[in-house]
């Protein structure tokens, strides 16, 4: 796959699946920028990826800043090709014991966020009539999940937002596209399931492969629709998920 000359973002590219799809594309010839608080895994991410991965570190729940942090991506790298909206943060509460402050955490930085950055990049990728972006999505779109409300809402809000921009945006050029991760192996799932054997079993049982997913899985379908092998491709919702989000 010939992706040379192409440049993304990709948000929370230092670990998890942020980290293995900046791999995937960096090993197919994408220059990326990937984004997150933690400097140091950021640093390690780069540093193991090479010249191609270069990094920021910006705090996405703080969407003022947003317009300034692309317009010195563009600056220095030129304009985007490629968006991965992938930063995400969960929580795992009763439904009673979320508060407004836990609430509005989580929409800050898995939805507010996505629209600012996003929309900052559109500004960029509209005069070129060009770009492709992914927004990360999950099952709890897909399907009733206990505890995880803010999560759900954000990620239901997700699905709507991707075929709401794919419809505006791809008359101009700009397909959009989403990934619902079914339950793959990164901290985020550790936390979520490692002391909860019954959910754990209750995943299982329902995911026809049997198996957590790897990032890598996730990674190769983002690196799909970031490419022009999906050229005719835009406002889809991808379940990778061995089968998960169909399993009896
Ligand atoms: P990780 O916890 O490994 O990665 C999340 C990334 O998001 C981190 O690199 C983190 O970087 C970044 N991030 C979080 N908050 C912020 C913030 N405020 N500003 C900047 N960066 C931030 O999780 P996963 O790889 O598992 O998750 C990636 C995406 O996939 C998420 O959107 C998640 O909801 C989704 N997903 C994951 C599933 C799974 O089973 N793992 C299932 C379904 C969906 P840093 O710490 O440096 O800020």
């Amino acid at each position: 796959m010939d992706q040379s000359k192409k440049l993304a973002i990709v948000t929370g590219g230092g670990s998890g699946i942020g980290l293995a799809t900046t791999e995937a594309f960096v090993k197919n010839g994408i220059q990326t920028i990937i984004i997150g608080r933690d400097e140091n895994k950021l640093k390690e991410a780069s540093s193991n990826l090479g010249e191609l991965c270069a990094y920021r570190v910006y705090d996405l729940s703080e969407t003022s800043g947003m317009p300034a942090l692309i317009s010195e991506i563009v600056a220095s790298f030129g304009a985007p090709d490629i968006l991965v909206n992938n930063a995400g943060i969960n929580m795992k509460k009763p439904f009673t014991e979320v508060t407004d402050d836990d609430f509005k955490l989580i929409i800050q930085t898995n939805l507010n966020a996505v629209f600012s950055l996003t929309r900052e990049v559109v500004k960029v990728m509209l005069p070129k009539g060009s770009g492709s972006i992914i927004n990360i999505s999950s099952m709890s779109s897909q399907y009733g999940i206990p505890y995880v409300i803010a999560y759900t809402a954000t990620k239901s809000a997700i699905e709507g937002m991707t075929r709401a921009m794919a419809t505006e945006l791809s008359p101009m050029g700009i397909r959009v596209n989403c990934v619902a991760p079914g339950f793959i192996a990164t901290a985020m799932s550790t936390k979520a399931l490692s002391n909860d054997p019954q959910r754990m079993n209750k995943v299982m049982s329902r995911t026809p492969m049997g198996k957590l997913g790897e990032p890598a899985d996730v990674a190769q379908s983002i690196l799909y629709l970031a490419s022009d092998a999906a050229k005719y491709v835009t406002g889809v919702v991808l379940p990778v998920d061995g089968g998960n989000s169909i399993g009896f």
